[in-house]
Order: C-alpha cells, then sequence, then structure tokens
C-alpha cells in the first residue's frame, strides 16, 4: 500500500503526519484523556512504557513539559519529569528522557525510581504490544504478560492515588484481567478510543486512584494475581469468585472515548487538495524508527536480491 493511498484509508495516519505526532497512536492517548482527564490533578511525575517510536512521548511533552517550560512561573526543578522505556531506540524527544530496555526486567523499575530521585509516579502508561501472530489466543497471552510486566512495574513506582494506562487485547481472559487490575484501582475502566480500528482487538485499560490491599508487598504480585479467579480466591482477596463465572461473567465498564462525531478510522476519506488547487502531496512520515527490528531481515534481503542479479 502506497503513502498516498494509506493517506486516503487511514485517516488518523494522514492527520499525524499532518500534525507532527510520530504515530498515529498520539490520537488514542489524546482521545483517552479526553475522557478521563488524565493529565488533571498536578501530574508531574510520567513513566511511558513500551515507548518507540514516541508518539505517547510526544503528547507527555506537549501537554506537560513544554507548556510548564514556557510559563513563567516555572523553574528548572519544577518541570514535570518524563521517562520513556522501549527495547528500540528512539530519537529525542523535549523534556523525555530516554531509557532502553525490557519492562519484563525488574532492573528497569529501579531506573526509573533513580531518574525521580525517589519520588513516585503520578501517572504511567503502557502502550507495549508484541509482535502479533494472528493467533488470538497466543497474542492476547503474550500481551497480557506485558500488561503483567507494566502493572510489577507500576506496585515500585506509582503514588497511590495515581493512574494506569494500559493497552489490552480483548479476548476470553479479559474478565480475569479486569479483576486482576481491580485489586489495586477502584476504577477501572475499558476504553476504545475512536482513532482505533473496530477491526482491532486492542482497548485500553484506564486504571485509576492505585490503591494497594493493606500490607501489600510488590514481591508478593504474582502469586496474589494467581489467586484471583481460583477457588480460595474470593475470601482472600475480596474479590468475589462469583465474578468470574455465570453467563455474564463480570460486568466490565466499556466505553468509546474520543469525539464520537469525529474521524472514523475504519472508514476511507478523499484525500484534500492543496491550497493552490494542485493535487495533495503525501507527506513523509515524521520520524521513522531509528533502529526497527525489522532492519536486518531488510539488509539480508536486500543482500539477497543484489547477489541473485549479479
Ligand atoms: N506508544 C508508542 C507510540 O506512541 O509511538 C507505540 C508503541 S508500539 C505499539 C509497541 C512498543 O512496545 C514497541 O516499540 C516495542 O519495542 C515495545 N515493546 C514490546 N515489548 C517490550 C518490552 N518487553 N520492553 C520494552 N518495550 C517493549
Amino acid at each position: 500500500m502506497g503513502k498516498a493511498s494509506r493517506d486516503k484509508r487511514d485517516i488518523y495516519y494522514r492527520k499525524a503526519k499532518e500534525e507532527g505526532w510520530r504515530a498515529r497512536s498520539a490520537f488514542k492517548l489524546l482521545q483517552i484523556d479526553e475522557e478521563f482527564n488524565i493529565f488533571e490533578g498536578g501530574v508531574k511525575r510520567v513513566v511511558d512504557l513500551c515507548a518507540a517510536p514516541g508518539s505517547w512521548s510526544q503528547v507527555l511533552s506537549r501537554q506537560l513539559y513544554l507548556p510548564a517550560k514556557s510559563s513563567a512561573e516555572s523553574k528548572e526543578g519544577d518541570l514535570p519529569l518524563i521517562v520513556a522505556i522501549d527495547l528500540q531506540p528512539m530519537a529525542p524527544i523535549e523534556g523525555v528522557i530516554q531509557v532502553q530496555g525490557d519492562i519484563t526486567n525488574a532492573r528497569t523499575a529501579e531506573v526509573v525510581i533513580r531518574h525521580f530521585d525517589g519520588c513516585k509516579a503520578d501517572l504511567v502508561v503502557c502502550d507495549g504490544a508484541p509482535d502479533v501472530t494472528g493467533l488470538h489466543d497466543m497474542d492476547e497471552f503474550v500481551q497480557s504478560q506485558l500488561i503483567l510486566a507494566g502493572l510489577t512495574i507500576v506496585t515500585h513506582i506509582l503514588k497511590e492515588g495515581g493512574k494506569f494506562i494500559a493497552k489490552i487485547f480483548r479476548g476470553k481472559d479479559t474478565s480475569l484481567l479486569y479483576c486482576q487490575l481491580k485489586l489495586f484501582f477502584p476504577t477501572v475502566t475499558f476504553a476504545k478510543p475512536k482513532s482505533s480500528r473496530n477491526s482491532s482487538i486492542e482497548a485500553f485499560a484506564v486504571c485509576e486512584n492505585y490503591s494497594p490491599p493493606e500490607g501489600f508487598n510488590p514481591r508478593d504480585l504474582h502469586r496474589l494475581l494467581e489467586k484471583v479467579g481460583s477457588p480460595s480466591g474470593g475470601s482472600d482477596l475480596d474479590c468475589s469468585s462469583g465474578w468470574l463465572e455465570g453467563p455474564n461473567k463480570v460486568y466490565i465498564p466499556f466505553l468509546a472515548c474520543g469525539d464520537l462525531t469525529g474521524y472514523d478510522s475504519d472508514r476511507s476519506y478523499p484525500l484534500p487538495k492543496e491550497a493552490d488547487g494542485s493535487s495533495y502531496q503525501s507527506l513523509d512520515p515524521i520520524q521513522p524508527p531509528i533502529a526497527p527490528p525489522y532492519k536486518r531481515a531488510l539488509e539480508l534481503k536486500k543482500a539477497s536480491a543484489q547477489s541473485f542479479n549479479s
């Protein structure tokens, strides 16, 4: 699919380039914010897990760091701190500290804590996604492992009352995941931003007001999560095992978000004319990945084509 064709079929891809976002995902976070006001309440320390190529970090920089920087009252030490983590390197973004690392590694939380000088984060976002195989159960399982890695980091670095936003894949274990998140957050909503296609199984868990169980020790997280839905889980965890049973299982608050009269990500839109009446010039992506995992595959393909032609 060429750039112009994709511009027509994917309005958010086109808009992302026009507005200077590195990826169309930026609109997902913006639309979640429209509904949940995630930056309200003096958010100053934020962690962006699985951040590359960086459009969510750009949103964080534009919403939090840049306005504070340009405000006359802000002093250097008062500026918001944004730490972005990904396996992949990412081109720099103003006001964003980058850490190349694996969120499933326990040391990653320590690195973040060091950057925050021992203080805790107000908000953790995680748009992590594995390489999708197309086998839904498998993809959902791998995705849920990433969320659990995100939740592990959350239990070390999020302040009480803080928020956690995480990408999920809807599937047969959605109720279990909901129940697990509810152990730590009294309010959990699964949200589908308008910029996320209906055909995609992705949605976002918006978890508010972090309140770990009394006496909780992050080292016990996995033991605690394993108990959810198990026969003994209900009484031990104050998380009724009945939630996971019956024809309707758990009632999960599910919300479409973003301006519902706005652009529909599943529709094609005609390309606009340029101001001088000439036809639309497709824009280049704002920032292609600097070291994508498929780079080596492309190099091998090129080398094999060259040896075939010589
Ligand atoms: N939010 C990003 C944005 O707006 O540009 C897009 C994130 S992209 C959908 C998913 C990212 O998850 C990829 O960059 C991938 O490298 C990262 N990822 C997957 N597994 C990871 C892991 N274990 N640790 C760190 N990053 C991971």
